[in-house]
């Protein structure tokens, strides 16, 4: 068996975006008394994909080193995914492998890859219920789910620490109440979308997941810092990028109806009808 330094070792990303926690004090405690029992499987270049709260119990009982096994699976993300498939999730995680799941299959093969190359494949991805299956959740509520989510995300975006975590509690704890609260808020608060604008808004989805795609991005450069590879990498400058990506697509995403003509296109809106959230903070 081989054994590597608990200070080398760092958890693969997929890991923070789809699981985001530690040890628990059970963990700990049985980590604290046996040593870990069981090796992490770890990437040759020290990424964690599985035993990520091990090596957390690890470094909180003060081990230098832990067992581990090397793999270099084709598809990281996925192998992190399917090794966790045994683990107590939330509805919150079950979601975010379902994206993983999906979006693993999303890139053709590339010229690389070697023998499946052609410069007219199309890129295969897993079904949507397939994916839902294998995350243990139902399509439909995975759908559901990644709009809550999507609100969890403007919540924090706009300064509602609070209110952000208690609709992911609520999400936790029950998908169909916590899509419920968000419908019923969303109609609420927002003049409905005339017909003609449906689909910006519907693009507006899809934006403000690349967006919560940058956020991730940056967490993962940030958590680089003191990594020895950044020797050749300008961490600040990619920083930056990604902090002006973040705001050039949050700030021009169709954000509301326009109040002023609801929808009919005004002086205000540019006639667009609708406006982006740069508008509205400046008026
Ligand atoms: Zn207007």
């Amino acid at each position: 068996m081989d054994y590597a330094e608990t200070d080398k070792l760092q958890v693969h990303t997929v890991h923070a975006e789809v699981y985001g926690d530690g040890a628990d004090e059970d963990l700990i405690a049985s980590v604290g008394k046996y040593g870990v029992i069981e090796p992490l499987a770890v990437m040759s270049n020290h990424q964690v994909i599985s035993g990520a709260r091990r090596l957390d119990a690890a470094k909180l009982n003060g081990l230098k080193r832990v067992p581990v096994h090397y793999l270099d699976p084709e598809k990281p993300d996925e192998m992190a995914v399917h090794f966790n498939c045994q683990r107590v999730k939330t509805n919150g995680q079950k979601e975010r492998e379902y994206q993983v799941l999906r979006r693993a299959r999303s890139t053709a093969p590339s010229p690389e890859s070697g023998k499946n190359f052609s410069p007219s494949a199309k890129p295969k991805r897993l079904r949507r219920t397939t994916a839902a299956k294998k995350a243990g959740i139902s399509q439909p509520t995975a759908d559901k789910a990644a709009k809550v989510r999507e609100v969890v995300a403007a919540l924090k975006d706009e300064g509602k620490q609070q209110e952000s975590e208690k609709l992911s509690d609520i999400l936790d704890k029950n998908v169909s109440a916590a899509y419920r609260q968000v419908a019923g808020t969303q109609d609420a608060n927002r003049q409905p979308v005339p017909e003609d604008l449906k689909g910006i808004f519907e693009a507006r989805v899809k934006l403000r997941s690349a967006a919560s795609a940058i956020a991730t991005a940056k967490r993962i450069m940030r958590d680089l810092e003191g990594h020895p590879g950044l020797a050749l990498i300008d961490q600040p400058a990619i920083l930056h990028s990604l902090d002006e990506l973040h705001v050039a697509i949050t700030a021009r995403c169709p954000h509301a109806v326009c109040v002023k003509c609801k929808g009919k296109g005004c002086a205000h809106c540019g006639k667009r009808g609708w406006t982006v959230r740069e508008q509205e903070t400046k008026t």
